[in-house]
This record gives C-alpha cells, structure tokens and sequence, in this order.
C-alpha cells in the first residue's frame, strides 16, 4: 500500500510508525520510514483500526438518569451536568475537591491542556495521572542520579551496537516486539543479553543468561552484581573519578552482598551473577536497562537507583554506544510525565513548588503565580481519599481505566461508586466509564493531531487520517467547552492542537524538557526531534550527559541502597509470592484490546501461571479455574501450567477487570518518594472453589 496518512500506533511508548489508508475498511501497514520500528508492527499495531468502527464504540454522550441508568444525551446535557457538579462541589467543599485523572496516552497537548485545566480554571491541586503507576520510579531514580529523567538518553539504534545488554524486569520481546530487531543485531554481532525476571520470558528465553530472582530481590541482584564488579578490577576507575560523585559510600555498601549471600536472598545462583557481572563489566560498549519489574515496587527509585549504581561503576553513561535507560510503557509514557498532568509539576518536568517555575508558567497563562495550587496528592492517595474530608468529590477522567489499574482495585472502586459527580471521557464504555454520571465519548488516534513522546524523547506526529463520528469529540474540545461552561473562554488558544503545541512550547523554554524548538513542521521534516531543543535552530538532543550531568556538580551521582523487604513477605495464611504484568495480545487494562477479535482469540481469558511442582501438589492442571486471594480481595483465573515462573511465585496479567482483576490483589504500599504503588509483589495464596488449598513455596 505505503500511501495514506502517515501517524503511529496508539499503544506503547515505541510509538512505531505506520500507514493508515482511509477507505470502507482502514486498512494498516508498518511505516518503513519512521527509524524506530523500520516498518515492523507487532499484533496489536497491526489490529489498531478495528476499533474505529467498533460495535461498541462510543457515538455520543451518555448521562446517567433518576433511576440510575446510563442514557442517551447532547453535549449541552452532559456539560451542564459536569459544570453543575463542579460548581457546586466546589462551593461546598472547596476547589481542591474536584480532581483530574489524566493518562500516559493523550497526547503532549492534551496532558498540557489537563494540567492547565486544574491550575489556571479549576484551580485544584487534585491533580495526577495513570503513569504515576507506571513512570514515577524510574523518573524519580533517573532525576536523582542522573539530573535529567529521559527514558532512554540516546537513540534506540545504539542499542543494535552493544557488546552486552542488561534487562531487568521488561519483557520486550513480548510488550514491544520490534524493539527485539535492535537486541538481534546486537546477539548476532556477538552480543550478549542479560535477563533479570522471575518468569522465563519470551525474553529471558531468547538471553545468554537469565537471572530468575525472586520478586522484591531486585536491588540485591545489582548489589551483587556491583560487588563482583569492585571485587573483581571491572570498576572504570576515570569514569568514576572524573564524572561521578559518591561512590566510595557504595563500594562499602556493596561489599556486604557476596554473591552467597545474593543467592540465598534472591535465588540467583553464584554462577550465573557472576557470569552476568563479567559480561557487562567485561563489554566494551553495555546497556542496563529496567522495566516496570523492579521499579512497580514500594522500594521501586531504590531498585531503580541500585542498577544506575551498576552503570555508573562501568562507566556506561554517557558513553557513546553505551547507557542507562528505563523501557517506557504507555505510549505518551514518556510526554505524559512531562507537561504537566503529575500533582508535583508544571510544564517542562517544572516543579510547582519552585517559585521561578510558577512564576514562569503563570507568566505564559497571564495569570498571577500566587493564583496558582500548589501540590496535590499523588494518583492512588488521591483515589483512596476520596469522599473523605478534605478529599475530592467529583472526578475527571481522561482515558484511564482506574477500576482496573489501581492497587486494592475493590476499594477504588468503592469510593468511585460514592462520588457525587465521575466524568469519564474514553472510545469504549470501560469498567471505570460504566460506574460514571457522564460519559464522553472521545476520538481516537486516526481521528486526531497531535504529537507524543517516545521512549527515545524523539517528538514525532500523530496525523488525522479520517473525521471522528459526528458526535465524538476530541479531547481538547472537551476540556474547553468545560472551561467554557464554567466561564473561562480564554484557556486554550483554540481546539488545534497546532496551537496549544505552540503555547506549550513557549511553557517550556528554558525548562529540562524543553520543547521551544520544536515545531510541527520540524517534526515533519525530520522525522522526529528530541528533546531538549531550545530553539528552532537547535538540532535537538539525541544523545544526553556527553559532557556533564545537569546536576549541581555536573557529575552524576551514586545512591548506595541497601535491600529492603518487600512491604508484604509470605507466610503460612499467604505462602506464594504474587506479580503482575502483560501479555504480548494485550495493553493496559484491556479496555481497547479486549475488543480485537485476533488479540481476544491470542489472548481470550485472564491466566494464572503456575508452576507444575505448584500445580501438581494442589491437583491443578491447565485450564482447571483457581482463585488468587490476597488481603485485599480474591480474583479468578485460568491455570497455565508452566516450567516458565518460579515455584514460589505466581503471575497474573492485569489486562481484564471485575471477577478477572489482578489489581483487587495488589498491595498499595507506596515508594515513599516516587509514590509509586508496589504491583509486582505480595503475598497471596491459591483457593480451589471449594476450599483453600494449603501449600508451601519452594526454591526455582
Ligand atoms: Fe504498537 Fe508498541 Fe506494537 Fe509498536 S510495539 S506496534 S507501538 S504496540
């Protein structure tokens, strides 16, 4: 085909490239000419446009009525019922009781708009959005060591030259196929691959090593791995002299975990970590990259920081062909982290408790800095306070799932269910769409501009290929007409995002995530532009940290993290350990692809993968029906029997909702800095439908 409209898939932060070709059918094809994916798409990109004339998509607003059910109603219905609501909340209870949930899927302009909406119209603090469950480790851990939070700080060929590559909890052949091209090259050049990850992944499978540690071991596993590196001369000694600070606190701190020691902790045998620190320390060009598996954790910045350890004793950052970086999840991971939708920042990853960045940013909205909310609580605090005193009565949500991505997902939606006033703007009537008082529906990926952030930092386009339904709106058009109801007409300069882009670049300038140069009409020229680029002639900043780090001291900084427990351990009522995570037919909370006919016969039930020692000693086989019970709640599932997952631990996938929840499982123990929620690990135990089955963990 290769003509139509160029743009890219709506899901993951690889934001490949692809074609859509208008017609009675959008058809789809891989984008050879975008660098990231070089035409390749993995199932789930190839299937995107399905959902645009899905049976079930939403065509027009829907409001809930006296007797409880959801209806038919005009746009004019369905904002004045929002403005009504936010009014009078507010009058009641405040300003701070009316709250934003955003997501890691709008685009940079929407996630600008919704951060705006809250401060300058709203005028709320209560403000966060779903990639505090994803991002907010990473970028915390990255900002302290490294000054800058970037998912990957260099372009994503550079991983195709590595001589060795460490992944730890990230399953990419799985969750972003085409990113497998660049690690192949680097296996085929005689590179060698590394794999942390409790389960034998399809990418631990495709490792020359894979360490199976057990969950919440993390920073053990980079302790030891750290300790055979010093103990060993593998140590870039002027690396580490000239570019770093503080790592003779971590040289002691890490001589405490000899590999024996790792291995009792985190089952890692002696052997392998040892191999694992030789291969990395002995490369001449390595990468250390994580995932959500050590950073979805209550210690998630410490595991997080205890692996930039591991790449700053090798020298590796900064280093040309060589890096730290965080494997993005959500396709606006990256950009959503950025403009201004988390409840501690302004546009530009500005803080909005420095009063230089208020006074910036107020100065773009033509309003008075102290006018402006300081900040809110952060996604899952600010959901499990609500309805209390002091906590938001009403909510916004802007394409999130919360019912099914929040942790102690039951009580979520408890106090959903007792809100005065839920908004949910999504495509598809979601588990959190049908507990709300309206419902708008909104425009999907073909059907708007825009642009998102990749897990490069490369800005690229997204590009209308055909109109929306009649009475789909796009998001933008949403959050104005709301201003607008409520009396605000001059928020956003128009419903283009072309010009809400150009007043985020100026939001921007001179921030770390600075977008002033950039401009549309770059974007298309180029093929993407990354950011920093603080102006229009700037090339924009493929590679970061070459000369300096943008700390106080310009070097980067080491953390020495001793290993914390996780915030629930097994024991006798709860002797398995629990984690989380997903599926190659799958995204997020199922919402879209739950509803593609080739993903939902890949992929059609919620899983619970089980060891066959585990199976065996509980007469489980495949297919049988099991409940996972934890201390918040139960959620069943269908047995996969499987060698893959260690026999201590059990995985679910989180993509489906209701009696199929992973999250009515997971504990909300948060990371005390990042606030992050702790997904990948709890305790929990298996009960057959008739009683609980009584068992014990065992050893890989
Ligand atoms: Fe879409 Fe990610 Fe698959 Fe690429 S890897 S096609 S961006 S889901």
């Amino acid at each position: 085909m290769l003509g139509g409209t160029a743009t890219h898939c709506p899901y993951c932060a690889l934001q490949c490239g692809l074609r859509l070709k208008a017609g009675a059918r959008v058809e789809v094809e891989g984008d050879p000419a975008f660098v990231v994916n070089k035409g390749a798409l993995c199932i789930k990109g190839w299937t995107a446009a399905e959902l645009l004339s899905h049976r079930d998509r939403l065509l027009h607003p829907l409001v809930r009525d006296d007797r409880g059910e959801l209806v038919r109603a005009t746009w004019d219905q369905a904002l004045e019922r929002i403005a009504e609501g936010i009014r009078a909340t507010q009058a009641r209870h405040g300003r701070d009781a009316v709250g934003l949930f955003g997501s890691g899927s709008l685009t940079n302009e929407k996630a600008y708009a919704l951060g705006k909406l809250a401060r300058a119209v709203l005028r709320t603090s209560s403000i966060d959005y779903n990639g505090r469950y994803c991002m907010s480790s990473a970028a915390t851990a990255s900002t302290r060591a490294l000054g800058l939070d970037r998912g990957l700080p260099f372009p994503i060929e550079d991983l195709g030259e590595a001589d060795a590559l460490l992944l730890v909890g990230s399953n990419v052949a799985e969750t972003m196929p085409p990113l497998m091209q660049y690690i192949e090259k680097a296996k085929a050049r005689g590179g060698a691959l590394v794999v942390v990850d409790p389960r034998r992944t399809a990418t631990a499978s495709a490792a020359a090593l894979h360490l199976a540690a057990s969950p919440g071991t993390d920073a053990v596993v980079a302790n030891g791995l750290l300790h055979v590196i010093v103990r060993d001369g593998l140590v870039d000694e002027a690396y580490v002299r000239d570019r770093t600070e503080g790592f003779e606190s971590v040289r002691a701190q890490v001589a405490g975990y000899w590999p024996e020691r790792v291995e009792r902790i985190s089952g890692v045998p002696t052997a392998d970590l040892e191999r694992a620190a030789h291969l990395l320390g002995g490369a001449r060009r390595a990468f250390v990259l994580t995932g959500r598996g050590p950073e979805q954790q209550a210690q998630g910045v410490a595991n997080t920081l205890a692996f930039i350890d591991v790449a700053l004793a090798l020298g590796l950052v900064g280093r040309r062909g060589s890096g730290y970086g965080c494997v993005t999840g959500q396709g606006n991971g990256q950009g959503g982290r950025e403009h201004g939708q988390k409840a501690d920042q302004l546009p530009g990853y500005r803080r909005i408790d420095d009063p230089a960045a208020r006074a910036h940013v107020a100065r773009v909205w033509g309003m008075d800095p102290e006018a402006l909310p300081g900040p809110g609580r952060s996604a899952y605090e600010m959901l499990a306070a609500m309805g209390t005193p002091g906590g938001v009565r009403a909510l916004l949500v802007f394409g999130s799932n919360v019912v099914v991505s929040s942790p102690d997902a039951s009580a979520i939606e408890a106090r959903l269910r007792a809100l005065d006033l839920l908004v949910v703007s999504d495509f598809f009537l979601s588990e959190t769409a049908a507990l709300a008082h309206v419902v708008l529906p909104s425009a999907q990926f073909a059907e708007e501009d825009g642009t998102m952030t990749n897990l490069e930092g490369r800005v690229v386009r997204r590009r209308r290929a055909l109109e929306p339904p009649p009475e789909v709106r796009s998001d933008l058009a949403i959050m104005r007409a709301v201003a607008a109801r409520l009396g605000v007409t001059s928020y956003l300069p128009s419903d283009d995002p072309r010009d809400v882009f150009d007043e985020l670049r100026l939001a921007t300038a001179g921030a770390p995530a600075d977008y002033s140069g950039i401009t549309y009409d770059r974007i298309d020229r180029e093929g993407g532009v990354f950011w920093p680029c603080p102006s229009e002639t700037h090339p924009g900043t493929p590679r970061l940290f070459a000369e300096r780090f943008p700390t106080p001291s310009g070097r980067a900084r080491f953390f020495p993290i001793p290993h914390v427990a996780p915030a629930e351990e097994p024991d006798d009522e709860y002797p398995m350990v629990l984690t989380t995570g997903r599926l190659l037919a799958q995204y997020q909370s199922g919402t879209q692809t739950r509803r593609v006919e080739a993903l939902a016969r890949l992929a059609p039930e919620a899983v619970v993968e089980l060891h066959p020692a585990v199976a065996r000693r509980l007469s489980l086989s495949t297919g049988d029906q099991v409940s996972v019970v934890t201390r918040r709640g139960r959620a069943t599932f269908v047995v996969r029997v499987t060698p893959a997952v260690r026999q201590d631990v059990i995985f679910v996938p989180f993509h489906w909702g209701g009696e199929r929840c992973a999250n009515r499982l997971t504990n909300p123990a948060l990371d005390p800095s990042s606030r992050m929620p702790e997904f990948k690990v709890c305790a929990a135990r298996l009960e057959s439908s008739r009683e609980p089955v009584r068992h014990a963990g065992g050893a890989p």
